[in-house]
Parts: structure tokens; C-alpha cells; sequence
């Protein structure tokens, strides 16, 4: 757990873990290495996942 990274992600800046990719369909899926949070890949970008919002 890298601490500046914790604090990006509290500013709203999450980096998609490279380790951890897969895909669902034609959607690609991470987590953000900081938070540990989902992330799925938008049109153009890497974004948090509302519909994995509040699993845990
Ligand atoms: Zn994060």
C-alpha cells in the first residue's frame, strides 16, 4: 500500500492496478492500487465503479 498513493485517491485521483485486469464482456476491469476499489475502463477512461460501489 503505497502512502501517496492513498492520498491521490483521497483527492480523487485513483491508478488502476496493472497487475490486476480482466475483462467482462467488451468491459475491462481493475482496482485502484491505492484503495483497492473497482475500477472499470469508460469510453476513454479509467473510472470507479458505481456498480461495484458498496461490496466489499
Ligand atoms: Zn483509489
Amino acid at each position: 500500500m503505497n502512502l501517496l498513493w492513498r492520498l491521490a485517491c483521497l483527492l480523487g485521483f485513483h491508478r488502476r492496478d496493472r497487475k490486476r485486469l480482466w475483462q467482462v464482456g467488451s468491459r475491462h476491469h481493475s482496482v485502484c492500487a491505492g484503495c483497492g476499489k473497482q475500477m472499470v475502463r469508460g469510453f476513454s477512461e479509467w473510472r470507479l465503479d458505481e456498480d461495484a460501489a458498496g461490496q466489499s
